[in-house]
């Protein structure tokens, strides 16, 4: 079933020209693929139809692009697996219409731009200055202008625009970080891996007026979350 009534941001029109026929085929292949394993939420599937994943890697990289991998984006890390961003998206959505984001670990801002194109203000940190840097210019490049990056410690989150309605990590801690905790606004919603690799649990936590809900969601690998800058 389709469901999921919010107008996808006319992302379409903002990102520039020069993409492909072939990638819009094997995207929208990937985008049924989604459908069929579990994502539900017609905007996330747009989204992810709109967003061009091939120019998130390297160009030896393209033609892999879309098939439901994860990729190495350089300096150790990985450009998450499509449909690892879709659940995660879907996660951040589900009965909830956050307004501002944050997200822990931009790496190549495949997440960020998916979210960009949901959610009217995302923040987003890094603490790889050359995965910052390349990700702030080619999310401008394709023409998203609702994002603010940051290079710093995920740990620390961005005090200066907390609270936000929904903070997503794309990097694990072996604990929930009080600090993301305290930064959620009341209503608001964390998601994030939490534990060593071999048994990492995607984390949903809900932020209520006496405290915080928290609930596992599926079993997934991702990247720790590292403490410090790079
Ligand atoms: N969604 C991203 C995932 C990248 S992997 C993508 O699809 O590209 C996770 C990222 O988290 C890496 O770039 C890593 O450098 C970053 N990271 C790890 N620890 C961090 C921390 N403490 N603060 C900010 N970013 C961090």
């Amino acid at each position: 079933m389709v469901t999921g009534t919010k107008p996808i941001r006319a992302l379409s029109r903002r990102i520039s020209k020069g993409v492909g026929m072939t990638s819009v085929r094997t995207r929208q292949r990937l985008v049924d693929r989604l459908a069929t394993e579990g994502i539900h939420r017609h905007e996330v599937l747009q989204a992810m139809n709109t967003v061009p994943r091939h120019l998130f890697v390297d160009e030896a990289l393209a033609s892999r692009a879309y098939e439901d991998i994860a990729l190495p984006i350089g300096y150790g890390q990985t450009i998450s697996q499509p449909f690892v961003v879709a659940l995660m998206t879907q996660a951040l959505l589900d009965d909830l219409d956050p307004a501002r984001v944050l997200e822990i670990g931009t790496g190549c801002g495949y997440q960020t731009a998916i979210l960009a194109c949901l959610i009217d203000e995302v923040f987003t940190i890094e603490r790889i200055q050359e995965l910052y840097q390349q990700s702030r210019n080619r999310l401008f490049d394709i023409g998203l202008r609702n994002i603010k990056f940051r290079h710093g410690d995920g740990f620390l989150g961005w005090d200066e625009y907390a609270p936000y309605d929904a903070i997503l990590a794309a990097a694990a801690p072996n604990q929930i970080p009080q600090t993301l905790l305290d930064q959620l606004a009341v209503g608001g919603r964390l998601i994030l891996p939490v534990g060593e690799r071999s048994q990492q649990k995607l984390i949903k936590i809900e932020r209520t007026a006496e405290g915080y809900e928290q609930h596992e969601l599926e079993s997934v690998r991702f990247v720790p979350l590292i403490e410090g800058t790079s």
